[in-house]
């Protein structure tokens, strides 16, 4: 489906079904309940983890032995991490298994891939799931993408380059054609996101949210190599009632499933720490969003985004630690994107998805 498509869609003439939200009666004005309501993953909690979804050791293309990698992520803080070894060329995976000689919490994964000789390249990440299946064939991302369902894994796309800059990319047809069901896709990529095209990633999220899809977004390192350089560079950040001596695999996991949490990224592991999101609450039609440090506040919804032509967002307030937003029906869904500045040293956030939805009668 190409981008008018999407758009007439989107906006045809009988497509979009929702009404204003106030009307005029009688000479007064008489404020009705909104006609749409506002659905958000967002509960937040008492306290925040950081968990890295994309790494690779010496059981694939990766430098690193699984505990050491696990024990440099527990050095930087982290609560959990997710070895996703790739599955090609016969090797075999034994991410699924706890290396141990660590103290965080293990995420059996994988990186899914596609021989070279396939249409698409693309890649697919693994979570929580119980086998790496290769039967129905490496280039069956469907059947892939169902198995980890059906395990109560899920599925998230990698670095999606467009079509014309890496094979290993989601070309917009293989995003919205190609696979169905899958459970979010790469925000940021630490190794390819600065890469020509990686600033596409964005652009891919929005279309797949344009054509009516729900999905979240996660932030990741694709760890190989050097530490210094490429750790600590990508994550996600869940929200949790519980304390960093409490939480379980399950908790976090149930967290990233139901999308309470956000996901961070910076160029480099000397940039300055992304901001994190403290809160994000729904208070009728009127998103707020609050940071722990000043940050430029971007609300992206279906009205103006990464895929639409022109500018990238329908509101920014900058340097700011909080902003709020009053929704529309034709948002269709909002993103939160915050960035902080140390003169050209860059981090960010992403919030995941809050869908506008039709109010109940
Ligand atoms: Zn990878």
């Amino acid at each position: 489906m190409h981008r008018k498509d999407i758009l007439r869609k989107l906006f045809g003439a009988t497509a979009f079904g929702l009404v204003v939200a106030v009307c005029v009666v009688a000479g007064s004005a008489v404020a009705e309940a909104p006609a749409f309501a506002l659905e958000s993953p967002y509960a937040f909690g008492e306290h925040q983890h950081k968990v890295q979804l994309h790494t690779h050791t010496v059981n694939s293309d990766g430098d690193h032995e699984p505990p050491w990698v696990m024990q440099q992520y527990e050095n930087l803080g982290y609560a959990a991490v997710a070895i996703t070894d790739h599955d090609y060329r016969g090797r075999t995976t034994v991410s699924l298994d706890d290396p141990g000689g660590h103290g965080i919490i293990h995420i059996p994964g994988v990186e899914y891939s596609a021989d070279e000789n396939n249409r698409s390249w693309s890649h697919m990440l693994g979570i929580m799931i119980a086998s790496v299946h290769h039967e129905d064939g490496l280039d069956n991302r469907q059947a892939q993408i169902d198995q980890a369902h059906a395990e109560g894994g899920m599925v998230f796309l990698c670095h999606p380059y467009s079509d014309n800059v890496h094979r290993r990319g989601w070309n917009d047809d293989d995003i919205l054609e190609l696979v169905a069901g899958y459970d979010g896709i790469e925000i940021y990529n630490g190794r390819s996101y600065h890469e020509p095209g990686g600033r596409d990633y964005p652009y891919k999220v929005d279309l797949v949210l344009m054509d009516g899809r729900r999905v979240n977004v996660i932030a990741v390192d694709d760890f190989h190599r050097n530490p210094e350089e490429t750790m600590d560079r990508g994550y996600v950040v869940v929200n949790s009632d519980a304390d960093a001596d409490t939480v379980t695999r399950e908790m976090l996991v149930d967290a990233l499933k139901s999308g309470n949490y956000f996901s961070a990224g910076r160029v480099s592991p000397e940039y300055p720490t992304s901001p994190f999101f403290t809160d994000i609450t729904v208070d009728g039609d009127t998103i707020t969003a609050t940071v722990d440090k000043p940050s430029d506040i971007e609300v992206i919804t279906a009205r103006n985004n990464y895929y639409r032509e022109g500018t990238n967002y329908v509101q920014i307030e900058e340097a700011v630690t909080a902003s709020s937003y009053t929704a529309v029906p034709e948002d269709q869904f909002v993103r939160i994107k915050a960035t902080y500045r140390e003169d050209d040293r860059i981090s960010y956030a992403w919030s995941n998805p809050i869908y506008v939805v039709a109010a109940q009668e």
